[in-house]
């Protein structure tokens, strides 16, 4: 192995590891509803998958499909080098990390006015805050190859029909979710909450995100309601109603958002409003927060049934794979 090498390898060897700590930050601090932390990370976590795609391609490891077959049946030989420090190594990411920790010691997320959108050069995995210059400062690749980790896009890409047909979709779902199940164990809760209060809630939050799309829609860059929708502590209430009243309620409640949102067109799911957090932000985004919280609790219902129909007639504890923990999805 000539010195060039053992740079590579070990360059290697500290960007995967930058790009797997980085990328796991990003999820818990999803998790904890630190959004825009959430954003930095995975920004930060895209600088290290370039980088170390670049130290792979100059050790000579990437060749053809065929070839790379060979390489995998082979068997990459990870080799035990020291790296030296591998995150906050530069001066933006350092000033991100300690605007992050001000807003944390505060109990919140950056807001908008804290954070940027960022951008990362496809080509050489260098940050830049706010929009990308027309040519990367590093190594000259136009401002169109820059990896783009926006605000408005937080939540997710779904465009307009994508959007309309999720959140369509989900009275159905629901329904089937419950199938065959017995008021027991709809009740039953799972890390305190039963498949009955998910479903309240899953109601609270259709009038959260009717509420915010009627303001878009027909009033001029409103300033969104402020604060937090109900969380699922507020839902224990829900245990006592019968299962088909809680659907019936989802789906009525469903109805009238997909009345609101009918025949849209993009220019009006463009429309904006101001959010404390994200900024200025359009209705496609909250879209995309509505839809995203509701497929991470319907995974979790899903994880739910199956355990409660393996136990038979017998509930005692039930256990959630610890990414499933409720707490990752209530919004903002
Ligand atoms: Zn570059």
């Amino acid at each position: 192995m000539t010195i060039d090498q053992d740079g590579n390898r070990r360059l290697l060897c500290s960007m995967s590891l930058g790009y797997t700590a980085y990328h796991v930050w990003a999820l818990r601090a999803r998790r904890e509803r630190r959004y825009n932390i959430a954003r930095f990370f995975e920004a930060s976590s895209a600088v290290k998958r370039v980088r170390a795609e670049l130290a792979l391609e100059s050790l000579g490891e990437v060749g053809t499909t065929a070839e790379n077959i060979g390489r995998a049946l082979d068997g990459l030989e990870p080799v035990a080098v020291a790296t030296g420090p591998v995150t906050g190594t530069t001066p933006l990411s350092r000033d991100l990390m300690s605007r992050a920790a001000r807003a944390l010691a505060e109990g919140r997320d950056l807001t908008s006015e804290e954070i940027g959108d960022l951008g990362v050069c496809g080509s050489c995995g260098e940050l830049v805050e706010g929009t990308p210059p027309a040519e990367c400062s590093v190594c000259g690749t136009v401002q169109e190859g820059f990896l783009l980790f926006r605000a408005a896009e937080a939540m997710g890409t779904l465009g307009p029909n994508s959007l309309f047909k999720k959140i369509e979709q989900t009275p159905t779902t629901l329904r089937a979710l419950v199938e065959g199940l017995n008021d027991e164990q709809l009740r039953h809760q799972v890390y305190g909450h039963s498949l009955k209060e998910l479903i309240g809630h899953l109601s609270d939050m259709d009038i959260v995100f009717r509420e915010r799309a009627w303001l878009i829609l027909e009033t001029q860059s409103p300033r969104l309601p402020k604060g937090h929708p109900p969380t699922l502590d507020s839902a224990a209430s829900y245990n006592v109603q019968s299962i088909s009243e809680l659907l019936d309620a989802f789906q009525a409640s469903r109805q009238q958002t997909l009345n609101l949102l009918r025949g849209l067109t993009p220019a009006a799911w463009h429309r904006t409003g101001y959010h404390e957090i994200y900024g200025t932000i359009p209705l496609t985004h909250q879209g995309n927060w509505v839809v995203d919280h509701e497929r991470g609790h319907m995974i979790e219902m899903a994880q739910i049934r199956h355990n409660l129909l393996q136990q038979h007639n017998v509930l005692g504890p039930l256990t959630l794979p610890s990414r499933l923990i409720p707490e990752i999805l209530q919004g903002e």
